[in-house]
């Protein structure tokens, strides 16, 4: 059943399929390549944000909310090369965080990621401000990536692409982008949600009935994506807004965190581990230890 709306969906779509190495081709090729891009940073937000974080549920009376964020991406244990890119940037009145998932073959999606979080950090840190629409630009620079991306794509005879999940924090909202299926959790008083949407074509089996949650994990055509950044000239983005509180964490992933633990286990981790630098270590680890297919990228922040 669920392979005939594929084949449907396929016609429907022009799909682009991520490199995926199969469970039987994984083994002990473990090469640690962890890359740490910065210490846990902690920034206590100005007086004039901690009046907002007031407002926000759960922040009321306690001062200021404090963030503490860390990234890692890990090459996992099964891949000769690792695809994605990541970003964390702090502009003392905002702070973004940039994840993507390239692919194209070779080197290929290697250079598609990094362009694409290239682009958006450029973009945001050349800001004098985030003006009076933030969505409207976080749109506009997830655009702009989009066509760099092109650009490079073009000049290489490539079809590189790449997901790009994004988070914007001003005061104690985060404006969050995406396009693909990297994902954006929240994660607080004993619950988690997705917070994004995954473009993908199992994603849409799922949200219509086709398919169960449990069945897209592991079928074999949860790679095809039918929106990424570098395939078209013009994209949708989904845009989202989430309001930070006091206690919660935020989570930005690839699909090689998210592909090998369930959302159980992600909220777990993020419930019992204490700060954003073991949360992280402890997620890309135990999506190791579940088989590290993919690379594995994550980005936590916390707030307290
Ligand atoms: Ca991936």
């Amino acid at each position: 059943m669920a392979h005939d709306w594929i084949g449907c969906m396929k016609k429907m779509f022009d799909l682009k399929t991520k490199r995926r190495t199969p469970l039987a081709a994984a083994t002990a090729t473990f090469a640690s390549m962890t890359r740490v891009l910065q210490p846990a940073y902690t920034r206590r937000l100005r007086p004039d944000q901690e009046d907002k974080a007031s407002c926000a549920p759960g922040a009321a009376g306690t001062g200021a909310l404090v963030m503490a964020w860390h990234g890692i991406t890990d090459t996992g244990r099964v891949r000769p090369l690792n695809e994605d890119s990541f970003a964390c940037q702090d502009f003392m009145d905002r702070s973004l965080f940039v994840v993507a998932d390239g692919m194209g073959g070779h080197d290929a999606g290697e250079i598609a990621s990094r362009i694409a979080v290239e682009t958006i950090c450029a973009d945001v840190s050349g800001l004098a401000n985030l003006g009076h629409d933030p969505k409207g630009l976080v749109e506009r620079v997830v655009l702009h990536a989009n066509a760099e991306v092109r650009k490079e794509g073009t000049s290489r005879g490539s079809n590189m692409g790449t997901t790009l999940t994004l988070a914007l924090i001003d005061g104690t909202t985060a404006h969050i982008a995406n396009v693909g299926d990297s994902r954006v959790y929240w994660i607080e008083n004993g619950s988690i949600t997705q917070i994004t949407e995954d473009h993908s074509l199992v994603a849409k089996l799922v949200s219509t009935g086709k398919m169960t949650k449990a069945e897209a994990r592991h079928n074999p055509k949860s790679n095809l994506l039918y929106r990424t950044i570098g395939t078209d000239e013009a994209i949708k983005v989904d845009i989202f807004t989430r309001d930070l509180s006091k206690g919660g964490s935020l989570l930005l992933c690839t699909d090689g965190l998210w592909g090998e633990l369930s959302d159980e286990e992600i909220h777990r981790i993020c419930s019992t581990e204490k700060g954003s630098r073991t949360i992280c270590a402890k997620l890309v680890n135990s999506a190791n230890e579940k088989g590290g297919r993919d690379n594995i990228t994550a980005v936590v922040v916390t707030v307290g």
